[in-house]
């Protein structure tokens, strides 16, 4: 129960990982908070997503640099206990399949090189040895170390427990209550209910745009997966994820290179299975898998790794992430109130970059320097701008 005369506590909107992060920094750093969710933590795309911890799979600029602060704060917090057994170095490979591929990729080792990650470059040779299961239609990869994986409802679930926080579910926030009398906010309506803050965090993934006031610049982008049944001897012949170059470009905000942004992901689970994504769907929202998607996905998978053909398919979901406009997400104030904070739009990002936002939002929440150039990423960027539906 609050104490008569303290502030009211800073409330977070959304239990996926930038929320839970959020909060929990907050909290283990004495600050009071309620962590309001919508459904259940990690309903949605936390609880749909690859795991991969990648710089390497980041668009040169501002994403690669702070997916490199990324990683290391997931290497950190799994030193000091917090992540403890749940993060997982292992590096990534990104694989080119033809020549114009292998363009792509030496084009994408500088801007890895210029950002200080440790690349080595596989000609067709050092595949062969390096990663013998691989195609030897493969005509080149690239090396990246310093990458990991880590499962984003496991996280979530560390965060929260570590912090002792409880989360307020089947709670949908539907609007910000301001203050008349100075502009700034004063807490959040849900149901009937307003419920006081002395600052507000939107971590609602695709629900935030329309919290903040900016309902048209995200999009949803729905991904499509894949799991194999176990084959331990395939998955332990396998140092690392495989991207192919495919999947890089289906990254890049202009989209365009396939209107389904097929591109092939081969994550070699600590289960011993193999995860295999995914799509990049604009526009759509529905949790649904189709077989055209699964069938396609599963042959490009095959082609990159001939063996995986033995193996059957036990599982498929979705899951929708959050595409801003510019393909940067929202991390900071929102002009409309310096109490008012927003964290979203991670489109494919958000497991890697989801523990460093918390803790710089966290930061920010408390009038501390957050200790990253955030500026790349400011709200402030879409004032008064809307993208088509
Ligand atoms: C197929 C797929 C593969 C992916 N692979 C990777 C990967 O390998 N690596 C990586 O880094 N990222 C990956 N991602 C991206 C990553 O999952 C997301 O970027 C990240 O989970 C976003 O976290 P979030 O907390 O911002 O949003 P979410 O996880 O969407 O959480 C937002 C929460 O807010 C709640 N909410 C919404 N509206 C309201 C409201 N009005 N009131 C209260 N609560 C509300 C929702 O219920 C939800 O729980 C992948 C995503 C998908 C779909």
């Amino acid at each position: 129960m609050r104490k008569e005369n303290s502030p009211p506590p800073v409330v977070i909107v959304g239990a996926g990982i930038v929320g839970a992060a959020t909060a929990a920094f907050l909290s283990l750093s004495g600050t009071s908070v309620r962590l309001l969710e919508a459904a259940v933590p990690a309903a949605e795309a936390t609880g749909a997503a690859d795991g991969a911890v990648s710089v390497a799979s980041k668009r040169p600029g501002p994403m690669m640099t702070i997916a490199r602060a990324g990683a290391a704060l997931y290497r950190t917090l799994a030193d000091e206990g917090l992540f403890a057994g749940l993060f997982h170095s292992r590096p990534t490979f990104l694989i080119a399949m033809n020549e114009g591929e292998a363009q792509v990729l030496a084009a994408h080792a500088d801007a890895l090189t210029e950002a200080g990650a440790a690349v080595r470059w596989l000609a067709r040779a050092d595949i062969g040895r390096r990663l013998p299961s691989v195609s030897t239609v493969a005509v080149a990869a690239l090396e990246v170390e310093g990458e990991g994986h880590a499962v984003g409802y496991d996280i979530v679930a560390r965060l929260i427990a570590a912090a002792g926080l409880t989360v307020e579910r089947n709670t949908p926030v539907s609007g910000i209550e301001f203050d008349r009398a100075d502009g700034r906010v004063s807490g959040v309506r849900t149901g009937e209910r307003v419920i006081p803050a002395s600052a507000v965090v939107v971590a609602a993934g695709g629900g935030a745009g329309r919290l903040v006031g900016l309902p048209d610049v995200s999009r949803p982008r729905r991904g499509q997966q894949l799991v194999t049944e176990r084959a331990p001897g395939l998955n332990g012949a396998l140092p690392g994820s495989l991207l192919s170059c495919s999947y890089l470009l289906s990254k890049k905000a202009e989209h365009g290179v396939d209107p389904r942004g097929y591109g092939v992901v081969i994550d070699p689970l600590r289960t011993g299975q193999f995860l295999i994504g995914s799509t990049r769907e604009e526009g759509e929202t529905s949790r649904e898998n189709d077989i055209e998607a699964v069938a396609r996905l599963a042959a490009s998978a095959r082609e990159m790794v001939p063996d995986l053909a033995r193996l059957r398919i036990i599982r498929c979901f979705a899951g929708i992430r959050t595409a801003m406009s510019d393909g940067l997400p929202m991390i900071g104030r929102m002009p409309a109130a310096d109490n008012l904070f927003v964290a979203a739009g991670f489109e494919g990002d958000g497991i890697c970059l989801g523990p460093l936002t918390g803790r710089v939002v966290a930061a920010l929440v408390q009038g501390r320097d957050p200790g990253i150039d955030l500026s790349a990423f400011d709200p402030a960027r879409f004032a008064g701008e809307r993208i088509a539906a």
